[in-house]
């Protein structure tokens, strides 16, 4: 049998399984090569759940489905899709996390683009080993702040990988359409370094001018090998370099960074969705933000463009919103060294104050939003005052994975006496409390990013500006919040 014909039988063979009739198997030579018995995709569906189930530990269900995407593409994106809620935590938020901290246990066989810095001068070459050439979109990582579980490195790989796999299963994108990649440029985690199971390159971060020119290497090499239209995703990339690189290549490239901008507008279809439970407009809300980072940076400014919409002064706007970062709230006359970058806008003119509780108890927020991967940061008085100042508190905890969580769903529940209209990054079981069974809702990007890549691949269009995340929270409302 030549190779061409063996190659497309074993990948007819992966797509359908024992699904092949007997006159295609005859046909195809590969009678007696199956079992006897004919099973359709729902019958291999039901094998595929039965098995995922008969895990109890989520990271043993992850290499289950990482193995199952391997050999029947097909069986695993109809799992996914057809089981979101079930299996989204498990490719997703919070296992994915698990799985890149053993990511050198986990890894069996090669799934995306690894590009090092000692690629350098070749990153075009690498990218042309690629075996597609119809590549739409690009998850691309650093590694370096995974998560809330900091710098993993080559071990972030899983995200890309994960966030594709939601690009397929949420959006139909076609998977040969997508391409997860990881820059490796090192890590600065010893205890990596040290691990015999590591992956990838053994050595700290480059950092300065040689990351920065293999940044812009791999930009220009993207659209030369697909395309100036090629949707390229920012993922989990340090803080410094991923307000600095939205800056600098959102006018150049297709691309947006979804921890900034994705969670900006999945947070705001939050809001916008707990306001119909409260009542009241975006405006009329004071917010509190533990953290100052990509992700409540991102939302604050996009909470200041809805708010704008609704007719009042982007200073008015910003006034509504008070922010917390690891020293306090950011405020204009900041002692211990004075407040740089984005956070400049949100800095206060008001006396410092140095935790979240107090924070909370002087601007009375009718919203508080965490995002600054601190688990337990809401505490108990914290959220009791929350239910104290308001009716009904808007509380999203949305650190990532669920140890990272601000408060869980329970405590967010138990102490506001079940008032609290609550969204989480990391998915939460149903709470029961006072005989009522509450649903916490999900507030996590994925139930952006997949959307807007289908949008941006499907009109071709070459940059992604803010409003048209502001247009997709206003369209959608956040996935699974029961209020
Ligand atoms: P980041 O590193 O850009 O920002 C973290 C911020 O937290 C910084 O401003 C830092 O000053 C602040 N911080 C650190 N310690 C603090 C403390 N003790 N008190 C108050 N603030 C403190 O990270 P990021 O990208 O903004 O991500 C933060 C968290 O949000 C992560 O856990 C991440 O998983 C999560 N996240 C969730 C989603 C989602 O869709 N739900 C999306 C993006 C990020």
């Amino acid at each position: 049998m030549c190779v061409v014909v063996r190659a497309s039988l074993i990948l007819n063979w992966m797509l359908q399984g024992m699904a092949f009739t007997l006159e295609e198997r005859q046909a195809l030579g590969i009678h007696g090569l199956l079992p006897p018995r004919f099973k359709t995709q729902e019958e291999q569906l039901e094998l595929c759940k039965l098995s995922v189930n008969r895990y109890s530990e989520d990271l043993n269900k992850y290499i289950y489905l990482t193995g199952l995407q391997d050999r029947n593409e097909h069986l695993f994106y109809r799992l996914l899709s057809e089981n979101v809620e079930e299996m989204m935590p498990i490719v997703y938020t919070p296992t994915v996390g698990l799985a890149c901290q053993k990511f050198g246990l986990v890894y069996r066989r090669p799934r995306g683009l690894f590009i090092t810095i000692h690629d350098r001068g070749h990153v075009y070459d690498v990218l042309r080993n690629w075996p597609e050439s119809d590549v739409r979109a690009i998850v691309v990582t650093d590694g370096e702040r995974i998560l809330g579980l900091g710098d993993l490195g080559a071990y972030g790989m899983g995200i890309p990988v994960g966030k594709m796999a939601l690009y397929t299963a949420l959006a139909g994108i076609k998977p040969h359409q997508c391409l997860p990649i990881t820059l490796d440029v090192g890590t600065n985690i010893q205890s990596l370094l040290d691990d015999p199971l590591y992956i990838g390159l053994r050595q700290k971060r480059v950092t300065g001018a040689e990351y920065d020119e293999f940044i812009e290497e791999f930009m220009q090499a993207v659209v030369q090998r697909y395309g100036q239209n090629t949707l390229i995703q920012f993922e989990d990339f340090g803080n410094h370099n991923a307000f600095r690189f939205l800056e600098k290549y959102r006018n150049q490239y297709c691309t947006f960074n979804d921890d900034i901008q994705g969670t900006a507008s999945v947070a705001v279809a939050g809001l916008l969705a707990s306001l119909r439970v409260t009542n009241t407009k975006l405006t009329e809300n004071t917010f509190v933000f533990q953290g100052a980072g990509e992700a409540a940076i991102g939302i604050a400014d996009l909470c200041v463009m809805a708010m704008m919409e609704e007719g009042v002064s982007e200073e008015e706007a910003r006034k509504r919103v008070w922010m917390v970062d690891s020293k306090g709230l950011i405020v204009k006359d900041r002692p211990d060294g004075g407040v740089a970058g984005h956070k400049l806008r949100y800095a206060r003119a008001h006396p410092p104050i140095r935790t979240l509780a107090e924070v909370v108890k002087t601007a009375k927020p009718s919203v508080l939003i965490g995002a600054a991967a601190i688990g337990g940061a809401f505490t108990p008085e914290i959220l009791q005052d929350m239910a104290s100042f308001n009716a009904r508190p808007i509380i999203f905890a949305l650190s990532n994975p669920t140890s990272k969580a601000e408060c869980t769903a329970e405590q967010a529940y138990q102490n506001t006496q079940g008032k609290v209209v609550f969204a989480s990054g990391s998915p939460f079981l149903p709470v029961t409390y006072g005989g009522k069974t509450f649903y916490p809702g999900q507030g996590n990007n994925a139930y952006i990013f997949p959307g807007v890549a289908l949008g941006v691949i499907c009109t071709g269009i070459h940059h992604i500006s803010d409003e048209l995340f502001l247009i997709a929270a206003q369209v959608n409302f956040l996935a699974n919040t029961h209020c």
